[in-house]
């Protein structure tokens, strides 16, 4: 491995969500250690993970069956959607078994300063929220964070979603709310994320 691979794989891994430089380059020295079975089957999965994985044009998630599960079961609930900003805290919600209703995977937050990332699926979410509106849609849950970007993402959503609630009679609450402060929806454990959805406001 030359000294321009070391440095580049570490600017890969500084590119991760929460990762700063020091931890990218003891993941790289970390890496070498390590015999090259395991590097070379870490290098298969990643170049197999794009290829197995689909993404929803619904709720937009990642999935490796052959249809989104969530979209696609006729059982949920088609009056209620709730957004989050990722995948993890779309399973962790998920998994908690106390939610039957749709989701929707903004892909990114609303940060302070309003100048809004790429991903972030801001018409995709209107599109999608106006078409189960004519399926009997009564409420989006905007489920986020509680933390000042959270907020802010919930107060950013309400503004663009309102002309839709009027229109539909939709109800729109805010979820991390009544969650304290700090709170993010990936690490809560499922009492609190119980309290959370049935004290929305
Ligand atoms: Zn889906």
């Amino acid at each position: 491995m030359s000294s321009n691979a070391i440095q580049k794989l570490k600017e890969y891994f500084e590119r991760f969500p929460g990762i700063g430089p020091r931890q990218a380059q003891r993941f790289v020295y970390w890496l070498l250690n390590e015999d090259s079975q395991f590097t070379n089957e870490l290098s298969g999965l990643l170049f197999e993970l794009k290829r197995g994985v689909k993404q929803c044009g619904e709720c937009f998630r990642f999935y490796t069956s052959n249809e989104c599960r969530l979209c696609q079961d006729k059982s949920r609930d088609n009056s209620r959607l709730l957004v989050v900003e990722k995948d993890v805290d779309l399973e962790n919600i998920e998994k908690t078994g106390i939610y039957s209703g749709h989701y929707f995977v903004l892909g990114d937050i609303v940060p302070l300063g309003q100048i809004l990332p790429k991903n972030i699926r801001l018409k995709e979410l209107f599109s999608r929220a106006e078409q189960e509106a004519k399926k009997g849609l009564k409420e989006i849950i905007l489920a986020f964070n509680a933390t000042a970007e959270g907020d802010n993402t919930i107060r950013y959503l309400e503004k663009i979603l309102e002309p839709l609630a009027k229109k539909y009679s939709i109800k729109i609450s805010g979820f991390g709310r009544g969650l304290s402060t700090g709170t993010e929806l990936e690490y809560i454990d499922r009492d609190t994320l119980k309290n959370a959805l049935e004290n929305r406001k």
